[in-house]
């Protein structure tokens, strides 16, 4: 059973309560951000070993927040991966070279397999 700590930064409320379900249900300790401003007050005290980011979000979107996490210093010591419509394909995810990414609609299977890869 992976284990780990993992931060849902996403504003669609139903994403939300679906990763943290599958996550926690896996073994994860899970905590969720509804955008980036949420998620760097999350981080304060609550250090993951991986972020689940969505990247169109109000207030601070998941390009912005990779940018503070770097200006923090903290970019190369927690693994991002990226949960988008269409991430592949995004110019975003170009600029914020996550570790992982997964296109919305999703398989969770797929999924928990990518956050476990990270966590590990
Ligand atoms: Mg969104």
């Amino acid at each position: 059973m992976p284990s780990g700590r993992v931060l849902v930064v996403d504003d669609d409320a139903g994403i939300q309560e679906l990763l943290a379900l599958a996550l926690t249900s896996e073994g994860y300790e899970v905590l969720v951000a509804r955008d980036g401003l949420d998620a760097l007050e999350k981080l304060e005290g609550f250090i993951p070993d991986v972020i689940i980011l969505d990247l169109m979000m109000p207030r601070m979107d998941g390009l912005a927040f990779g940018e503070v996490l770097r200006e923090r210093g903290l970019r190369g010591r927690i693994p991002i991966l990226v949960l988008s419509a269409a991430a592949g394909g995004h110019d975003t995810v170009a600029q914020l070279k996550p570790e992982a990414y997964v296109d919305k609609p999703f398989s969770l299977p797929d999924f928990l397999q990518k956050v476990a890869q990270l966590a590990a």
